[in-house]
């Protein structure tokens, strides 16, 4: 075969050992083994031929031969700089890889990818949260966003309001996507195995998202709002730095009760009001 499959624990070890490499915990390397998970993944992004993807921290490329295989053009952005020299033997000969080497949350997003694009990543885990809201919250041309986190921030993401994980995250990625998990992934799946269960989480980016006049003011309101949790909206928006009297009249005009808490309020509820605060 001129491709062999590198979603495979023998192919992972045996490139690892060939590179005289170690998976670094720093970098939060877990690399999939497992030739079905990577199947899902790239059926769940729902590739078509040409088009154009993202990868973030490619590794040794596993999830990326998934993606190349399916067609897409991938263009990978990997921080790990003894991964280029790996990455340019384990997908040698195929044609529409590019890869940069580079912290995913410096990169220019605008300028490397200007055309739609989908995202499809197995994160690293140690800067989940920030990779997901800074691609939210750039404006850039993307549509759908596939990828592996820990589970627990899967419940985070998808998290209804009246729940325990709904929080300032899960505002902040509902507002821009439509958020679900398409399925788990145990530990076994990975080497090293991670401590934890993951998820693979499917973001339909919003063509037009809810309504707000400034989102920066709306995404402080919604932080400020979930700051402490156990309090009363006015309080803990006091607590944020807003005026109370402010706070108290925005949330009459607006139809909320002062005594309600953050984790009640729905998206919109919460447009609402940074829109009269
Ligand atoms: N995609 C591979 C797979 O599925 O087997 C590896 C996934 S591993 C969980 C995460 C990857 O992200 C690692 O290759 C790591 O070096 C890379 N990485 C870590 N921090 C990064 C950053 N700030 N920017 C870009 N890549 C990063």
């Amino acid at each position: 075969m001129l491709h062999p499959k590198i979603a495979d624990v023998s192919a992972t070890r045996h490139i690892l050992k060939t590179f005289g490499l170690r998976a670094s915990k720093r970098l939060g390397q877990n690399f999939l083994i497992d030739s079905n998970v990577v199947k899902a993944i790239v059926a769940a992004a729902e590739i078509s031929a040409g088009e154009e993807v993202l990868e973030i921290g490619p590794g040794i490329g596993t999830l990326t031969q998934g993606l190349l295989e399916a067609g897409a053009k991938v263009t990978a952005v990997e921080l790990d700089k003894k991964l280029p020299a790996v990455l340019a033997e384990t997908l040698a000969g195929y044609e529409n890889f590019k890869l940069v080497q580079g912290d995913i949350l410096k990169v220019d997003l605008a300028e490397l990818m200007p055309a739609p694009f989908k995202v499809v990543a197995n994160l690293p885990y140690y800067i989940t949260t920030q990779i997901l809201l800074a691609l939210l919250e750039k404006k850039l041309p993307i549509t759908k966003i596939v990828t592996m986190v820990q589970r627990e921030v899967a419940e985070r993401m998808t998290a209804a309001p009246g729940s325990k994980t709904y929080g300032a995250m899960s505002v902040a990625v509902q507002f821009r996507a439509e958020v679900r998990v398409a399925f788990d992934v145990p530990p076994e799946k990975f080497l090293p195995k991670p401590e934890v269960t993951s998820s693979v989480v499917v973001c339909d980016v919003r063509e037009s998202p809810v309504e707000v006049a400034d989102e920066e003011f709306f995404i402080r309101v919604v932080r400020g709002a979930f700051g402490q949790r156990r309090k009363t909206l006015a309080n803990s928006l006091a607590g944020a730095g807003f005026q109370r009297e402010k706070i108290l009249q925005a949330l009459a005009a607006a139809g909320i009760s002062a005594e309600r808490r953050a984790e009640t309020l729905s998206i919109e509820e919460f447009a609402k009001l940074a829109s009269v605060l």
